[in-house]
């Protein structure tokens, strides 16, 4: 499933091959009218991407668990079938396609910013405010941390899989709720998380719980476990021994 380091990743591909330069060909069909205009910036806001064009137009996309670009020359043979493609940018020399994203909206500048003025601080943003996540992760309702992890409204961009590791990493059960947390503690998590998909972004990170369900923990040797939590629910995996709720 992308997170939001697969979405940092994707743009930093498609920048140096479609930023400064002219569509030629924009498709499906509702899109079309877009060939002429120039790319000048590719942002990203947790898992939202947008391409700004030089028209004032912004095309906004969110992955989602089934969206992916791929990158082609001009001619190449596409690895999925046409219909899956639910954008394409054609430059002179390239054939940005995305395939099997939910989200794919033309917006003007003004409508991007609301888009995405709900979302908290980009997690893997240079300029991360981690006095601005613990503030949202205060005044949202009082949530576990395995559910308060994914709420884009308190940080953008950390997605199932580095939920269950940054949990694991700071030794704190997924049902355990944020508000029981010193700041400290809560700031760690999230400083973790950080941390952890900076890494990814170098590299491929190996996972400690994520997907290990019923096999040994890599600390204790316990089993690890996987339940269903939140709604929509999402897989949680942890591990019970290491990351026991506090005797108090
Ligand atoms: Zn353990």
């Amino acid at each position: 499933m992308p997170e939001g380091d697969t979405v940092w990743r994707t743009a930093n591909a498609l920048r140096p091959r479609l930023v400064g330069k002219r569509l030629l060909k924009v498709g499906p069909d509702r899109f079309s009218r877009l060939a002429g205009a120039t790319v000048i910036a590719i942002d990203t806001n947790g898992k939202h991407l947008l391409i700004h064009l030089d028209s004032g137009l912004v095309l906004h996309t969110h992955l989602r668990m089934t969206g992916s670009w791929h990158l082609y020359r001009p001619g190449e043979v596409w690895r999925r079938p046409e219909r899956q493609a639910k954008l394409v940018l054609a430059t002179e020399s390239t054939e940005a396609v995305l395939f099997n994203a939910p989200v794919v909206e033309l917006l003007r500048e003004r409508e991007a910013t609301r888009v995405l003025a709900h979302l908290g601080p980009d997690i893997l943003a240079p300029e991360f405010d981690p006095d601005e996540v613990l503030r949202r992760a205060r005044a949202s309702e009082r949530q576990p941390l395995g559910e308060l992890l994914l709420d884009q409204r308190v940080a953008a961009g950390i997605g199932n899989i580095y939920k269950c590791e940054s949990l694991w990493r700071v030794r704190l059960d997924p049902w355990r709720r944020a508000d029981e947390l010193s700041d400290e503690e809560l700031g760690a998590v999230f400083a973790d998380a950080r941390k952890l998909m900076q890494g990814a972004l170098r590299g491929r990170v190996p996972h400690a719980v994520h997907g290990r369900a019923g096999r040994g923990c890599a600390r204790c040797s316990d089993r690890v476990r996987c339940l269903n939590q939140g709604q929509p629910p999402r897989l949680t995996y942890w591990c019970p021994t290491c990351q026991r709720a506090r005797l108090r």
